[in-house]
């Protein structure tokens, strides 16, 4: 599960033969330790002519601490943050490039874009951000406008490779209505996580924040403080990284995973202070056992996190049918029992989350694994059909799509195909368990109620399935 080859790289002698040979060269990615500032430089802010965000960008920016580095700024947005240090004739260096480009409307203000980032694109610092904030195109009144924000995407995919050193790039759509508490909630979620070294493994993505309620949390290094969380699939890999991250925010964790996992189930839960629910999910009883062991401890579950998920590997002509029955049971089916049984019986409350994990087999497909495939895009299915249905009720359904995260299940694969994974992205290495937790982590705080509806890659972007 280690990547030596990353190690090496990041070594001396490895990094003279990487720069003669022109090798591959995975950068060392900044991640989250509580406590840690948002960035390790100032960020830098523009806009578009018009532009609708900056303001309330420039304000949750210096709420959550960030040096605000934008001399041009127009002083009512830029007032109460103090401007960057000067460097003399030292060149500024920034950890974040932010730009609100909700103020384009027209294919020929494009330019504006360039404008901004050209100067900039060799001045991020190393593990930088890169995020432009734009309007939903659908929601555009105009074609011009609509085409002119769809085009921003391109931009961003190609910042995230581009750029290197392992800055990500991100495009965040905010609904065009965005007054509302709850929007302006989590667009300052979306920002915190997508600012921090949270992200660490997540590039290239486009995320919708608009519509829903969403609460500020009394501390934002403990977003989920008294939230009940169950985490399925939590004995190992991601679903062990899930229950200490959601633990380390605040969240009582309830962590499931089958009989025979019982003894590594009860290591996580103790050590988190969880508690441990042993159950195989495609038994027939296991969303009313589950329910009313839920409904008897907790009277409510706040997040339901659907990690659970098993691969049963052959092509199609050699796949029997247990293998095709099996994947789909647990990764799909029991999934949408379960919550059909915890909403009926409305044991998820207002300001409810749920949060499947897919994968980008889902989106690519993957030869050997249809099966697989199949599961992982219906969770897709599952969160597109089932996001609008819930929004009434004030409960989110979000999925994350890991790409190649660095547990038992990718240690087993052939060591040629294995380093192609690892190395077929934009930060040239695999994931850890850790930046799924903490990307499920964001969708699950109370601040995220406004982000729904979105299936979040978490793969330093992939070229599979881009
Ligand atoms: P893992 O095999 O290490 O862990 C999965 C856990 O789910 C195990 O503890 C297992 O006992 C549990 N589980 C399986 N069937 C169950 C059942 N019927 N009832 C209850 N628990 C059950 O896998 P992982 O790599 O940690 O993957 C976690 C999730 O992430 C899975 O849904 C997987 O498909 C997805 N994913 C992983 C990767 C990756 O690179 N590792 C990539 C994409 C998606």
């Amino acid at each position: 599960m280690t990547d030596r080859y990353a190690s090496f790289v990041q070594s001396a002698a490895g990094r003279a033969l990487v720069k003669r040979l022109g090798l591959p060269d995975p950068p060392r990615l900044r991640r989250h330790h509580p406590g840690d500032p948002l960035l390790a430089g100032p960020a830098l802010l523009g806009a578009s002519t018009g532009g609708r965000l900056a303001e309330p960008v420039a304000k949750i920016l210096t709420a959550a601490g960030v040096e605000l580095a934008d001399p041009a700024a127009p002083a009512e947005w830029a007032q109460d943050a103090p401007p960057a240090r000067s460097h003399g004739d030292t060149p500024q260096r920034y950890g974040a490039l932010l730009f609100d480009a909700t103020g384009i409307t027209d294919s020929t203000e494009l330019r504006q874009l360039y404008d901004f980032f050209h100067p900039q694109a060799r001045a991020v610092l190393p593990s930088g951000r890169v995020i432009v904030l734009g309007t939903p195109p659908q929601e555009c009144p105009t074609p011009r406008e609509a085409t002119a924000q769809r085009a921003l995407e391109g931009l961003v995919r190609s910042i995230g490779k581009e750029f290197g050193r392992g800055t990500t790039a991100q495009l965040v759509y905010v609904t065009r209505d965005a007054s509302d508490a709850g929007t302006r909630t989590s667009l300052e979620s979306t920002l915190r996580f997508l600012l921090s070294g949270r992200s660490a493994y997540v590039s290239g993505q486009v995320i919708r924040v608009g519509g829903g309620a969403a609460s500020v949390p009394a501390d934002w290094d403990r977003p989920l403080d008294g939230q009940v969380v169950l985490v399925t699939g939590a004995a190992r890999g991601i679903g062990a990284a899930l229950a200490k991250v959601l633990a380390r925010d605040g969240a009582q964790v309830v962590a499931l995973d089958i009989p025979a996992a019982g003894d590594a189930l009860a290591a996580v839960a103790n050590d988190i202070g969880g508690t441990a629910v042993q159950l195989d999910l495609t038994a027939p009883d296991a969303p009313t056992r589950l329910a009313e062991h839920l409904a008897s401890r907790h009277g409510r579950v706040d997040v339901v996190v659907h990690n659970a998920g098993i691969t049963r590997d052959k092509t199609l002509g050699r796949m029997d049918a247990d293998r095709w029955d099996q994947v789909i049971d647990v990764n799909l089916s029991s999934q949408e029992r379960i919550n059909d049984v915890l909403l009926e019986r409305e044991l998820i409350p207002a300001g409810g989350r749920i949060i499947s994990v897919s994968s980008i087999a889902g989106i690519a497909g993957n030869r050997g694994q249809t099966n697989y495939a199949t599961s992982k895009a219906g969770v897709i299915g599952l969160v597109d059909s089932l996001a609008p249905a819930l929004r009434e009720r004030g409960i989110s359904v979000n999925a994350v799509a890991p790409g190649f995260i660095e547990t038992r299940l990718t240690a087993r694969i052939p060591l040629v195909v294995r380093e192609a994974g690892r190395r077929m992205n934009s930060l040239a290495q695999g994931g850890l368990p850790v930046d799924v937790a903490e990307t499920i982590g964001w969708l699950a705080w109370p601040a995220s109620g406004a982000v729904s509806g979105n299936v979040v890659r978490v793969c330093g972007q992939s070229l599979l399935g881009a």
